[in-house]
């Protein structure tokens, strides 16, 4: 299978080179040629297998360049051990058939760890492949999960440096301690005086600096990324789909064929495209339901056809999902418009321009054909919270809880009853303060660990024992910069 990018069609790489590459040099992002099928007998044979095997019998179709031995190796090592639950990711039942797919049993507590955990396997193989011997260096700007999400997958990985920067004051306290305490030989971290954009305009500048690029190359390194927008971080995500609708049929939740909804809150629009991915495949899918909070450019962009950037931007108590652009958005359209690679340029020029585009009726039907769509704020956030816990006893965190809130809406505005999984992404742990308010009616405690104590008590469930362990950690990297320093804080820690 071939790959090529969505703003130049004359482009034809590997899976292996997609996934070194991370992005198209012309901006582009990398896609497959065509989207393999699946029937029924798959899903059957599906039904039994592990995750580390139904990962092998899904990648296979889209990384063809790579040996089955290989698969073998970065799968078994990205899933075989680091997850806490036996599953990897399990599906819960909420209530008559809700159902709640956990994404959080990784390293960071986060959903970022299903892929991140496996990128770091696919990029080092890809990269001997290809007969680089580079050192793969991956920058990342990050405003929290993503960051010790990359920071664990590349921790002492043979070949590779990592260096997170983040804004000193943009993530929450667990998230930095998080990043700060970071074991590993290979790795770097560093805050800077700024917010996210100042982080990541700062990262991007440093990897297309041509200059910064030569000197890399000349000491035997090469960048790379650790992105969402990276296919090797996407391709990961269509598994747990393709799991969770063969641990409901295992169940005898759903019969083989019985159409279910997919209700996924999101950000960069990747953990929800990769779900349409697997409705292309063949997966048996009635609607994707993308879920907002007040950063609600999605919600609007899939109701009515424009895409626009240009309004107040909100801080919440889901801050994964603060974004005004989507990048992955970008595949969707790409696919949906006939591959016509000058219609995307078109878009992203105007967006990049202008902050925003809209697209054609025959485009915005076949969203509203398979996309439904909503947003809550953060007080609909907080009152999920409280009344999914009163009402089935489960404890959601804040991203969780705005889909949940939007199923909700959803199912009571459409009378659409069909079998539903909702993906939960963070264990609600990591947002101790907002999820204990929600739950409790008692003053919050001040200081983090004492609000995590309180949690557990309180709801009689217990923090991952990753979190816990963090509770007076000594921070390895206590470093800040200006963005301007940003250079040099790089090629400190490369030594050069
Ligand atoms: C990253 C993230 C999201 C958003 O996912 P996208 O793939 O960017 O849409 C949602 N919830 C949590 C907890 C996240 O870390």
């Amino acid at each position: 299978m071939l790959y090529t990018s969505t703003r130049d069609n004359n482009l034809s790489v590997s899976s292996a080179q997609a996934i070194e590459k991370g992005i198209s040099v012309e901006g582009g992002l990398f896609v497959p040629t065509e989207i393999p099928c699946i029937d029924k007998d798959f899903l059957n044979e599906l039904k039994n297998k592990s995750y580390i095997d139904r990962a092998k019998a899904v990648l296979s179709l889209f990384l063809t360049d790579y040996t089955a031995e290989e698969l073998d190796y970065c799968i078994t090592g990205a899933y075989g051990t680091g997850f806490a639950h036996e599953d990897v990711a399990p599906v819960v039942k909420l209530h008559d058939n809700v159902h709640i797919l956990e994404l959080w049993h990784g390293p960071t507590c986060a959903f970022k760890d299903m892929a991140l955990q496996l990128l770091p396997y696919l990029l080092t193989t890809a990269s001997k492949k290809g007969g680089s011997d580079k050192e793969i260096v991956i920058l990342v700007a990050t405003s929290g999960d993503t960051g010790k999400a990359a920071l664990e997958g590349f921790k002492d990985v043979d070949g590779t440096r990592i260096l997170v920067f983040f804004p000193n004051d943009g993530v929450s306290p667990m998230q930095k301690l998080q990043m700060t305490t970071q074991a590993g030989n290979n790795v770097g971290v560093s805050a800077i005086y700024g917010n996210f954009d100042d982080a990541q305009t700062g990262v991007k500048k440093i990897f297309t600096n041509p200059e910064i690029r030569d000197i890399l190359d000349e000491k035997g390194f090469a960048f790379s990324s650790a992105n969402s927008i990276n296919w090797g971080r996407l391709a990961p995500q269509i598994v747990y789909y393709f799991s969770a609708y063969c641990d409901l049929l295992k169940k005898g939740e759903i019969a083989n064929g019985e159409e279910i909804n997919i209700v996924v809150p999101t950000g960069n629009f990747g953990n929800i495209l990769a779900a349409y991915y697997a409705e292309k495949m063949g997966l048996p899918v009635k609607k994707l339901i993308c879920a907002s909070n007040a950063n609600n450019v999605l919600t609007d962009f899939l109701t009515t056809g424009t895409y626009d950037r240009n309004r107040p931007f909100h801080t919440t108590v889901s801050p994964s999902m603060d974004i005004l652009i989507s990048s992955n958005l970008e595949r969707l359209l790409y696919d949906m418009c006939g591959k016509d690679d000058n219609q995307l340029r078109a878009w992203m020029t105007s967006l990049n321009e202008t902050g925003a585009y809209t697209v054609s009726d025959n485009i915005l039907k076949q969203i509203k054909d398979l996309f439904a769509a909503g947003c809550c704020d953060d007080k609909a956030t907080a009152q999920t919270i409280g009344e999914v816990y009163n009402t089935y006893n489960y404890l959601c965190d804040t991203h969780t809880a705005v889909a949940v809130n939007v199923y909700e809406e959803y199912r009571k505005q459409t009378g659409d009853t069909a079998p539903a999984v909702i993906a939960s992404t963070a264990s609600p742990f990591k947002f101790s303060a907002a999820v204990l308010d929600a739950v409790s009616d008692k003053e919050l405690p001040a200081d983090e660990f004492s609000m995590v104590e309180e949690l557990q008590e309180r709801t009689a469930n217990n923090a991952p024992a990753q979190l816990l362990a963090l509770k007076g950690a000594t921070p390895r990297f206590t470093g800040i910069c200006n963005k301007e320093e940003m250079r040099k804080v790089v090629f400190d820690m490369l030594g050069i």
